[in-house]
């Protein structure tokens, strides 16, 4: 890896940077000092709220872009990036890139959804942030930021019937959407995606600083479009001790940790921190 290069890492952080169950990053605090001594540019890219990131970007010390909801949008600190990001729009402290559709195109297509199937479907909208709390295991605090979604509506419909979800499936087509399966909730979203978000941001830090080596860190099925956009993917083992296959099948190529979450983050990082010093 060149020195003269800017080296660029973009990381997941549930699973990844931040351990699946607690959400903590000690194990990751030496390689995060590490990545503070070098020139290394550390860009957070998540399914998380502008409001959920910012104050991690923040208690981590970066001076980095992140990426926000999945790839809906890019923020990117406004005294590094102003002149750099003319399609960017203003945002308080950040200049925000919006690469999805907005909430409200997303709510125009529940409310068809709402209106065309014989199912009741309840959206995050429609729920109090006590009822989310209590749905995800949260904080009050933190259903409140996770509420504060920008590009993502998430719902449940209560109903497997194949019937209704593949009429849902074409509504959804119809209005130009995606539409993702988590855990507990469907997803409602722009056709955007960790790749897409990568790639424009990609193009924006080479006008800034010219050459660069991108990484990018991650654990599971989306984030495989990020690790496809980056010079060197890896992949972080999953609290099964396995790396998830799925990923592994898209992304043959990735480095795989050989610890779990940020155990494996930090070890990975501080390879290739170490691998750059010797040039
Ligand atoms: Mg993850």
């Amino acid at each position: 890896m060149a020195r003269d290069r800017l080296l660029v890492i973009y990381t997941d952080l549930d699973g990844t940077l931040l351990d699946a169950e607690t959400y903590a990053y000690e194990a990751a605090r030496s390689a995060l000092e590490a990545i503070r001594r070098h020139r290394v540019l550390l860009v957070l890219c998540s399914s998380k709220t502008r409001a959920e990131m910012a104050p991690l970007v923040s208690t981590l010390g970066l001076r980095a872009p992140f990426i926000v909801e999945n790839g809906g949008a890019i923020y990117l600190p406004c005294e590094e990036f102003a002149a750099w990001v003319p399609e960017a729009e203003p945002c308080g402290a950040w200049m925000r890139l919006v690469l999805s559709v907005p909430r409200a195109r997303l709510q125009e297509c529940l409310a068809e959804l709402k209106r065309s199937l014989p199912v009741p479907i309840v959206s995050w909208s429609d729920l109090a942030p006590e009822a989310i709390a209590e749905e995800c295991g949260l904080s009050l605090e933190e259903a409140q930021r996770a509420m504060q979604r920008e590009f993502d509506e998430p719902f449940r419909v209560a109903s497997d019937d194949p019937e209704v979800l593949s009429r849902m499936a074409a509504i959804v087509a119809e209005y130009g959407l995606r539409l993702t399966r988590g855990g507990r909730y469907f997803h409602l979203m722009g056709a955007s995606d960790k790749g897409r978000a990568v790639r424009a941001l990609t193009e924006i830090l080479r006008r800034r600083f010219g050459a660069i080596f991108a990484v990018g860190i991650g654990d599971s099925e989306n984030d495989a479009p990020m690790l496809a956009e980056v010079d060197l993917p890896i992949l972080v083992r999953r609290p099964s001790g396995e790396p998830d296959p799925a990923v592994l099948q898209l992304i043959p190529h990735a480095r795989v940790t050989s610890a779990v979450g940020p155990i494996g983050w930090n070890e990975a990082v501080l390879d290739l921190l170490a691998g750059e010093a010797r040039g």
